[in-house]
């Protein structure tokens, strides 16, 4: 394994991120931001504790690979929202875009429910991957094609404690 990403890098950029988004959203409404199970977990724990009091936040669950590498390109929704975005700024907050598909099914589901906005942080994007155009506000860092883990990626439901982001060596 190969560290890629450290933890104060990671932290900074999240910083960075969250001040950019408290800047786009004026008012006083709610920022509601849905984390994407189980991949981004640590991500937005940390991205909402570096917001103002406005962070609201939900949690959804799609299909993950299994223990494969690569994706098969199948997305199921395992575990839906607890509550209604209709009318709320809504940014989806998931690890990494790899081939886009995950998030191309994301955004077209949760657009059906006509949220006020919608908006999506990824935390990695590899754009030497994408299969389908996917717009992403917000992305940490882009990467090269490596199969990553770490801050809440895995390998076979391991390493998503390790506090950065390494390569595995395939
Ligand atoms: P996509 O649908 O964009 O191909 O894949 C998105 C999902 O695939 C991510 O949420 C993540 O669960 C998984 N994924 C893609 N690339 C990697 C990677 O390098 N490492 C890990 N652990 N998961 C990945």
């Amino acid at each position: 394994m190969r560290a890629l990403l450290t933890s104060e890098q990671i932290q900074s950029r999240i910083t960075e991120m969250a001040a950019e988004m408290e800047a786009a959203y004026t008012g006083d409404d709610d920022i509601h931001f849905v984390c994407v199970l189980r991949g981004g977990f640590i991500f937005m724990a940390d991205l909402v504790r570096a917001m103002g009091p406005r962070a609201t936040m939900d949690f959804i669950a799609v299909s993950s690979y299994g223990n494969a590498v690569r994706s098969t390109g199948e997305v199921r929704l395992l575990k839906d929202l607890d509550t209604g975005i209709e009318g709320r700024d809504v940014i989806i907050v998931e690890d990494i875009v790899d081939t886009g598909l995950t998030l191309t099914y994301l955004q077209d589901i949760l657009r059906a429910r006509a949220p006020k906005s919608l908006r999506t942080a990824c935390l990695l994007s590899k754009p030497s991957r994408r299969l389908v155009d996917v717009t992403v506000e917000y992305v940490g860092f882009e990467i090269e094609d490596h199969f990553v883990v770490g801050y809440g990626l895995d390998y076979a439901e391991r390493y998503r404690n390790l506090p950065y982001i390494a390569v595995l060596q395939e």
